[in-house]
């Protein structure tokens, strides 16, 4: 059987570099896209894997990323766009503009122009499965985090959307979406992590776990999902719990 093949951005760190792992330890070939090229290399290296420099807010280097992907993987069967960032912790009333806009160019239009592509050549080779990084605030809104909050309800809008275009032919497309996560971010989010009614953040490793599910044959009949890997976050009424 030819090795299956899976690129996946913002692999150089937390969810994505844990993904990365998980694809490897089931003997998918890995290339690890990230904006940061040593952080790329460094997961590359630990997978035997590719490592690639893209900065997903820029469709042509997208677009080259991804044919590097397929011409060293001989496919694509696979991708997770999972590279984003959290912007500003601000209000909207006064939210900066710039900071707004990169915020979408790189969470949403990263998702669409990694999409674009690799559906390229999933449906020339006649299938495919992806996975996009939603999040807890692609359901509901955060207080001080309105540019995010935006970009990852648009990321569930292009998955569903993408889910009914592709599935008759063969592409199926779903979303994760975590609550927090354990890295290096969480301290001083204590609050925010006894809120979660399994009483911690997830790790890195059971988010990739559920993207796997996601990606691979187990999961053959589901389309447009999106997944909550956020130990019961947004299942709850707050308040009444
Ligand atoms: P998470 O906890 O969701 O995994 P991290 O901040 O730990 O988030 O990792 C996000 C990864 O996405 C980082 O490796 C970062 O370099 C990458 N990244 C952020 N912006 C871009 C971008 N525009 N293009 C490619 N990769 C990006």
């Amino acid at each position: 059987m030819t090795r299956r093949v899976a690129f996946v951005t913002g692999g150089g760190r937390g969810i994505g570099a844990a993904t990365a792992r998980r694809l490897a330890a089931a003997g998918v070939a890995v290339v690890v896209a990230d904006r940061d090229l040593d952080a790329a290399r460094a997961v590359a290296a630990a997978v035997d894997g590719l490592a690639v420099r893209v900065d997903v807010s820029r469709p042509d280097e997208v677009d080259a990323a991804v044919d590097e992907a397929v011409a060293w993987g001989g496919g694509l069967h696979f991708a997770y766009n999972n590279a984003g960032v959290p912007g500003v912790r601000a209000e909207l009333g006064v939210y900066p503009d710039e900071v707004f806009w990169r915020v979408q160019r790189v969470n949403v239009g990263g998702v669409f122009a990694c999409m674009r592509a690799e559906l390229r050549h999933m449906l020339a080779a006649g299938g495919g499965s992806i996975v996009n990084a939603a999040s807890g605030a692609g359901v509901g809104g955060v207080a001080g985090a309105g540019a995010y909050v935006a970009s990852k309800h648009a990321v569930i809008g292009l998955t569903r959307t993408a889910a009914v275009e592709y599935a008759s032919r063969g592409v199926r497309v779903n979303a994760v979406a975590p609550g927090l996560v354990r890295t290096a971010m969480v301290d001083g989010l204590e609050d925010f992590e006894a809120a979660h009614p399994i009483g911690r953040a997830a790790t890195p490793e059971e988010v990739a776990e559920a993207v796997w599910w996601l990606l691979d044959g187990g999961s053959s009949f589901v389309t447009g999902a999106v997944v909550p890997v956020d130990g019961g976050l947004t299942a709850q009424i707050p308040g009444l719990s």
